[in-house]
């Protein structure tokens, strides 16, 4: 072990082989789990029913602190954000999006993004680096601890923050099977959603862990050529291999997938791009997520009108594709889909 690891980066089995190489009884590994992840505790000494002396044991050999939160933005519409300052002054988003029938907490996986889409704010500042798994779970803990403040439990987890969640897999496994366990955050796989840019050996290798999360596909483009233009690592894994990866992983896991597909007026949302989905998605059962283009400064795009948007969407469910148009949240504090960025504004 590196000298003084973060215990949130140690998974139950890690923690449990720790705690044998003190001496210490393993149970104590689910005590300590509960109390970090179920009890809030941001101390050792907060672990009341841990004996004293193993407490100065895990203090000596481990650290266990707070993401420093730099500031945190209501949004009139209840969305919350956080902007976190990581000890090497690398800054984090992470939002608390409460809806009537959720309280999910979308959550970010790299500082700042290498993948460049054409519409997003993330991947303007470039790529920072990888989040390690206790930063990830971290920014789970804050935002529940916000949504319990309003008496709201956490009940959804999207990897929709800056980054790709895919790029950073290693960490993102560890981190969401903390988030998935009883003994730990307890959020069920299924409420858990990875939203990827579409690495596509790396959804092949998801399909493989046996997890049973929802996965999310930005998708943007309506066939190779469009994909091409708003998202640069289409140049890498195509539209078509794509798609082919997608049907593989429904087949593996017999999970649906969810496609997001941003709606921007004369790019994307077109009768030409509607005609266009529709054939590449004859035959494939998914969820089409539309989602309405958030303004960001840099891009000259436009949101399309509420009339044309609907539109999209019932020519689409005319065809058999499911599709609904997500609301956006938290706009007013730059906090909705594509507003996230590396730097502070
Ligand atoms: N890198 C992953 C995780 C980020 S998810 C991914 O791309 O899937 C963020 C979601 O917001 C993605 O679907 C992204 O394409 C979408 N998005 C980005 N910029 C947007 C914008 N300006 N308006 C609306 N949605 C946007």
């Amino acid at each position: 072990m590196t000298p003084h690891p973060d215990i949130r980066d140690l998974s139950l089995e890690e923690l449990t082989a720790y705690l044998r190489s003190v001496d210490a009884e393993p149970f104590r590994a689910d005590q300590v789990f509960q109390w970090i992840y179920q009890k809030g505790a941001w101390g050792f000494d907060a672990m009341t029913n841990v004996p004293k002396g193993l407490r100065d044991r895990l203090k000596k050999d481990l650290v266990l602190k707070t993401n420093e939160i730099a500031q945190k933005l209501v949004s009139e519409d209840g969305t919350t954000k956080f902007l976190f300052d990581l000890h090497d002054h690398e800054k984090i988003e992470s939002v608390l999006i409460p809806t009537a029938t959720r309280t999910t907490a979308c959550i970010s996986t790299q500082a700042g993004c290498k993948f460049g889409c054409k519409f997003c704010a993330s991947g303007i500042g470039g790529w920072k680096r990888n989040l390690s798994c206790a930063e990830i779970v971290t920014q789970v803990l804050h935002v529940k601890e916000e949504a319990l403040k309003h008496k709201r439990p956490l009940t959804n987890i999207v990897f929709m923050g800056t980054g790709e969640p895919l790029d950073n897999f290693i960490n993102l496994m560890k981190a969401v099977r903390i988030i998935n366990a009883d003994k730990g955050i307890n959020i069920g796989a299924r409420h858990i959603t990875i939203s990827t840019v579409g690495v596509v050996p790396k959804i092949r290798e998801l399909a493989q862990e046996g997890l049973q999360v929802e996965l999310a596909i930005s998708l943007h483009g309506y066939d190779n050529p469009s994909r091409d233009v708003l998202m640069p690592v289409n140049k890498k894994y195509p539209f078509d291999e794509l798609i082919a990866a997608c049907r593989d992983y429904v087949r593996k896991t017999n999970r649906q997938i969810t496609f997001e597909y941003i709606l921007i007026k004369d790019v994307t949302c077109t009768p030409h791009a509607v005609a266009s989905l529709k054939k590449a998605f004859k035959g494939i059962i998914c969820k089409m997520n539309l989602i309405p283009y958030n303004p960001v400064s840099e891009f000259g795009h436009q949101t399309p009108t509420g009339k044309e948007m609907t539109a999209f969407r019932d020519s689409l469910e005319d065809s058999g594709v499911h599709a609904t148009i997500r609301t956006p949240r938290g706009k007013d504090v730059n906090a909705a889909c594509g507003q996230l960025r590396h730097a502070h504004q």
